[in-house]
């Protein structure tokens, strides 16, 4: 029936106008900023650091310098200096870390390939919108400092996403301590196994060569 839609969308209003004084969830206009929706845990914005400890941020970072994310980038907005030497990273393995780490948000699309394309699960999207600011240069260029956040605030904006890292981060750091403590086992027996040979070299029946020989008369 020609204009049926119209008078469908006019019931619609008319039902959540009659709601709204009753129903809460019908309540659609939010005064902002007095008032917040809570933000879906997909929605992201800019990337921001993941370091381990937020009373030593810079000092725990999980980024390593090895510059993936900043080949990946499209726009190019992000630039890292890489560190000379190495420090221990989370686990305690030595590490090179960023000296500078810049993100220039008023070029950043937001793509998330620097998050995607990161081995290190060291970068990942903020969700931080309330960036506005009347110089748009140097405010908008974001640098390591500004960008390192605790863990603990990646499990508060993506719990999901960030229970699943820490899982896979665990489980990738027991197999590396196992690997390692089944290759210093490995070396510990080696090393009796080899004195014992060298004891046994030049006795009655062993194959081995004695390691000096008798002067001649
Ligand atoms: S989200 Fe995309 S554009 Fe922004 S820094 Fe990462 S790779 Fe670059
Ligand atoms: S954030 Fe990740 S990809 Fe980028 S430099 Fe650091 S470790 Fe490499």
């Amino acid at each position: 029936m020609l204009g049926s839609g119209l008078l469908q969308g006019l019931a619609v209003t008319a039902k959540n106008l009659v709601g709204s004084f009753h129903d809460p969830a019908r309540l659609t206009t939010v005064e902002y900023p007095e008032q917040r929706t809570k933000l879906p845990e997909a929605y992201r914005n800019f990337p921001f650091l993941v370091s381990e400890n937020a009373t030593d941020p810079m000092g725990t970072l999980r980024c390593v310098a090895c510059q993936i994310c900043e080949k990946e980038c499209p726009p190019q907005c992000i630039y890292i200096e890489k560190s000379k030497d190495k420090k221990p990273d989370a686990t305690g393995r030595p590490q090179l870390y960023p000296t500078v780490f810049d993100i220039d948000t008023s070029v950043c699309m937001s793509c998330q390939i620097c998050v995607e394309v990161c081995p290190f699960d060291a970068i990942k999207m903020d969700q931080v919108f309330e960036i506005a600011t009347t110089d748009r240069f140097t405010a908008l260029l974001l640098d390591r400092e500004q960008l390192a956040k605790p863990n603990d605030y990646y499990h508060t904006i993506h719990p999901t996403e960030a229970a699943e890292v820490d899982a896979r981060l665990a489980a990738e750091r027991k197999a590396a301590a196992e690997k390692a403590a089944a290759a210093a086992a490995k070396a510990a027996a080696a090393k009796p196994a080899a004195v014992a040979g060298l004891g046994e070299a030049g006795a009655p029946g062993s194959s081995t060569p004695a390691t000096t020989k008798p002067p001649a008369a």
